[in-house]
């Protein structure tokens, strides 16, 4: 999953990767309630509370989950076991990474 924010200088957007999947648990990753980072477009440095952070749901993972239903679906294909299941594995994938941004989302801390 990955955090947005927006320069304050060039007005920008940046990102912060990270593995946990609510605020709470990226603010014991980060160690502090406040980021300073530094802009990847113009160098300034800009500070933002973790609350004003927005997660976004990682595209990677929803194209990843598309290319295995592809992949299920050529090695179904011969047994002819082709469904509407392989087409519900990408969507199921992008489901749960939505579901776990907006309750990232959802957590603000203090
Ligand atoms: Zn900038």
């Amino acid at each position: 999953m990955k955090l947005s924010y927006y320069c304050s200088s060039c007005k920008k957007e940046n990102y912060l990767k990270t593995k946990t999947t609510n605020r709470h648990d990226f603010l014991l990753e980060y160690g502090k309630n406040e980021i300073n980072e530094r802009c990847k477009h113009c160098g300034n440095h800009t500070k933002r509370h973790i609350n004003r952070l927005h997660a976004e749901p990682n595209k990677l993972i929803l194209i990843g989950g598309i290319l295995i239903a592809i992949l299920v679906t050529i090695m179904l294909w011969d047994l002819g076991l082709v469904s509407t299941l392989t087409a519900t594995i990408p969507i199921a994938i992008g489901f749960s990474d939505k579901a776990r941004t907006s309750g990232f989302n959802r957590t603000m801390v203090k």
